[in-house]
């Protein structure tokens, strides 16, 4: 996936396209739209730390508050060997953009650190949270710009962020760092959260574009926690789960695949996890992936997935985007254009920021929901944010992804505007 990524260029750019053609049909007045196309944060640390066999290796990171005029930075921290600024500040700006679409009081940040997680020991990758978080300790807190899990970090992460910032102020804060373990203060709900609010927005489209969810086929790209996740909740209500694709390969069965089993079967492997090989189903690439005729393709592995090179070919009536950017700009306005429906990342995959808003709230409050009332709460949220495009969408003869940059737009340059400028 990675040569692929690189060959399409800035990604950055790529959201500043996407947000000027929302910005024209706003009518954004031009000091507005500076602000909101500049970074507001953009800082890289160089993280030494002490490997297995004894020598000393540095790893560059990376935090970019993109805006944080709603509310603290918000956003997670990704280990790639392909983690760059220019990804980063995409990133961070597309969770403010995810962050106004949710309708959630959080400004957008992002993080990485340029790594293979893959080829590290659970004791290397510590210290590299460790050494990494104590770099830009001065930038994050509660009320400053709160971290969260994203590609290849998970909640032992987290909690060693939680940690190493716990530490440093002399006290256990919770509200640091969202997708924690439940022991940590963690919230039900949110490991489930992202791949739920994939299912709810697939459930809903199916609603608008005329088909019934329960019997529809899918094809998923990414059995990460928002592939697999996703993939098992829209099995659960009916969907038939024909094929699963990852970094290494993939899977098809045309009668349905086994979601439980196909999850425990990657979860059973020890490193390098992979869907490959899992018995009852055909081999399947990635390529074949985007060309099965399906009615929901659900993109949750990375950027630029969906590019001109496989567009003309994708037979789905609905994309829907659990991965962050992956569909360049050409590529979206290709399926527009042939009326596929594509509802946006930014709504997308809004679900995992809007558990993560509701596990800063009880961290701060000191008082846990249970389960069954994030998961309504979360239901509601995501109904509310599609909606909210769906209609900005249908008034003003735009498709999803603009219209879910307009509602943002909208509410972020409202409060800029009632702010007023500093000095
Ligand atoms: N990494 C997730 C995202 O891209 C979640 C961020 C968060 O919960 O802060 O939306």
């Amino acid at each position: 996936m990675s040569a692929n990524r690189r060959d399409h260029g800035s990604i950055f750019r790529a959201m500043l396209q996407e947000f000027d053609a929302a910005a024209r049909i706003l009518n954004l007045e031009p000091g507005i739209w500076k602000i909101l196309t500049h970074p507001k944060r953009q800082v890289t640390v160089s993280c030494p730390v002490q490997m297995d066999n004894g020598e000393i290796e540095v790893f560059t990171g990376y935090r970019v508050q993109y805006n944080i005029t709603l509310g603290p930075g918000k956003g997670g921290i990704r280990y790639h060997p392909d983690v760059s600024l220019d990804e980063v500040t995409a990133l961070a700006a597309w969770m403010t953009w995810k962050c106004a679409v949710a309708h959630i009081p959080f400004g957008g940040a992002k993080g990485g650190v340029i790594c293979d997680p893959s080829s590290m020991s659970r004791r290397e990758l510590e210290a590299l949270t460790r050494r990494y978080i104590a770099e830009i300790i001065d930038l994050i807190g509660p009320e400053k710009d709160v971290p969260a899990p994203d590609v290849n970090t998970n909640e032992q992460i987290m909690a060693w962020v939680m940690d190493t910032y716990s530490m440093h102020v002399g006290h256990t804060s919770t509200a640091i760092v969202t997708g924690k373990p439940l022991e940590l203060g963690g919230s039900l709900g949110r490991h489930e959260a992202t791949g739920r609010g994939v299912m709810i927005v697939a459930r809903e489209s199916a609603k608008h574009v005329g088909f019934d969810i329960n019997g529809a086929t899918v094809a998923v790209q990414g059995c990460g926690n928002v592939g697999s996740i996703s993939a098992k909740l829209l099995a659960q209500i009916g969907a038939k789960i024909v094929a699963v694709t990852d970094w290494n390969g993939g899977v098809y069965n045309a009668a349905g695949l086994d979601l439980p089993k196909l999850i425990d079967y990657v979860n059973d492997q020890r490193e390098q996890r992979s869907v490959k090989g899992f018995a009852g189903a055909e081999p399947l690439t990635n390529e074949q992936l985007f060309t099965l005729d399906v009615d929901v393709l659900i993109p949750a592995a990375l950027e630029n997935q969906i590019t001109m090179d496989n567009a003309p070919a994708i037979r789905a009536k609905v994309v829907i985007e659990g991965a962050n950017g992956p569909t360049t700009p050409d590529a979206h306005q290709h399926l527009h254009q042939r009326g596929v429906f594509v509802v946006p990342d930014i709504l997308a995959n809004s679900a995992g920021v809007t558990a993560s808003y509701f596990e800063w709230v009880q961290d701060r409050y000191g008082y846990f929901w249970t389960e069954k009332d994030v998961n309504e709460r979360l239901e509601m949220k995501m109904c509310e944010a599609f909606n909210a495009v769906l209609q900005t969408s249908l008034k003003y003869h735009v498709d999803m992804r603009m219209a879910a940059y307009i509602v943002a737009i909208d509410r972020v340059a409202t409060v800029t505007r009632m702010r007023g400028m500093y000095a």
